[in-house]
């Protein structure tokens, strides 16, 4: 079965795992990115691969050369070349205007509200009086964050009290544009995986819900059990509805920007029950891992199949439950939860090949399913204590 070629900016874990299911289905990819041996190009060293940044335009144009569609696994690419080899007939998704709007995280939001996302107040923060507004006028704590290059919570500070405000610029990155945003009050994060189709067909993947550890995703559940401890008592009508408008957002945040592809939407649910979008990645995610083993087509693939214009593959659970637990680097205890998980029923450990174990980074996963969510949570457990006896 002959494919149209792919190329992908980027080649670190997502990459990876959109490599594996390239794989499988005779899908040629051809990555770039800096390292020879990185993650994505690891798992496919036959093919010939590119040698560079995804942000280096002549790179990038080289790329286009080899491929029919071009595709990203990071959001932080050039857009400007993007823009002009869209402008000369080449297939990109999603397209670089949705690329280049979700680069910057204000920008996004601005875009989003047109379209009657519910999201957290924001204020440009160009210089120092504008934080000390947004003091003001948000109260405390707040968040500043960084507009562009953020990742793993990188760009963010909290600005816990006016005795922050002074230093708070210097808290992050010289010279990247700030704006600030209303503090959260969530009782928990949701996400949800959208796969767009060039045809246009959007199908939507359960509602999760995701545990972030220090700003960096450490735990993701599948399905979302809302509704549950949330008014203390097990509310099915309660719940249902707290997912599907959860799945309406998404949706609707999705079909507000241009290109194919999967995106992941993370969101807020708020203490009085609202559901308040936080941000958007244009590409496979985190939060959807889990849907390589318990869904009947992951993200990953689906993600190939919308750019290419193949059928889009079931988004629904084909296992009761699912839960997912990130490796991240920490020294010794770093690969503690891979030795348990090999006696673990219904584990599948994903390990991404980094040769540099930094503190925090993203080393692998696992997946858990199980028959129930209560079985999952058991089969996690252990694994989640090696990782930090203090998270039981
Ligand atoms: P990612 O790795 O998902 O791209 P990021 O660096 O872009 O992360 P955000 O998603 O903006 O960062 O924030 C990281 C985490 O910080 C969120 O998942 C949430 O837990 C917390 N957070 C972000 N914005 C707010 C807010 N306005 N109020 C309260 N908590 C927030
Ligand atoms: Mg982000
Ligand atoms: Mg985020």
């Amino acid at each position: 079965m002959e494919h149209r070629k792919v190329g992908i900016l980027g080649g670190g874990q997502l990459g990876r795992m959109v490599q594996e299911a390239a794989s499988r289905l005779n899908i040629s990819l051809t990555i770039l990115d800096e390292p020879a041996d990185s993650p994505a190009k690891q798992v496919n060293a036959f093919q010939s691969h590119l040698q560079g940044s995804f942000k280096d335009p002549v790179k990038i144009r080289e790329l286009a050369q080899q491929v029919d569609v071009i595709t990203v696994e990071i959001e932080h690419v050039d857009t400007a070349v993007l823009k002009e080899l869209e402008a000369s007939g080449k297939s990109i998704h999603p397209t670089p205007a949705t690329i280049t709007l979700i680069q910057d995280k204000y920008l996004q939001k601005q875009h989003l509200a047109k379209y009657q996302i519910p999201l957290a107040d924001s204020l440009d923060c160009p210089n120092q009086e504008a934080i000390e507004k947004a003091g003001q006028e948000f109260g405390y704590p707040f968040m500043l964050k960084a507009k562009t290059m953020a990742y793993d919570g990188k760009g963010n500070y909290v600005v816990k009290s006016q005795d922050d405000l002074k230093d708070a610029r210097s808290k992050l990155a010289p010279g990247v544009p700030l704006y600030a945003e209303r503090w959260a009050k969530f009782d928990r994060e949701l996400a949800v995986m959208v796969v767009r189709s060039v045809t246009g067909e959007v199908r939507s993947y359960p509602v999760v819900e995701t545990v972030h550890k220090n700003s960096i995703c450490h735990l993701v559940f599948a399905p979302a059990q809302v509704g549950r401890g949330l008014t203390g008592t097990s509310d099915e009508t309660f719940s249902t509805s707290i997912l599907e408008r959860a799945r309406k957002v998404a949706e609707n945040a999705i079909t507000s920007l241009s290109g194919a592809g999967v995106f992941g939407v993370e969101m807020f649910l708020m203490q009085d029950g609202q559901i308040v979008l936080n941000e958007i990645a244009p590409r496979p995610h985190n939060s959807g891992h889990y849907t390589i083993e318990a869904c009947h087509t992951s993200q990953y693939e689906n993600h190939l199949r919308a750019i290419l214009g193949l059928p889009l593959g079931s988004t629904a659970m084909k296992v009761q439950a699912s839960g997912m637990l990130n490796i991240l680097g920490a020294g010794d205890k770093t690969y503690e939860a891979c030795e348990l998980a090999y006696g673990i029923p219904g584990t599948t450990t994903h390990l991404y090949g980094k040769k540099e174990c930094k503190a925090g980074r993203k080393m692998g996963h696992i997946t858990v399913v199980g028959d129930s969510m209560q079985e999952v949570h058991d089969r996690l457990l252990p694994m989640v204590m090696a990782m930090d006896p203090k998270d039981e």
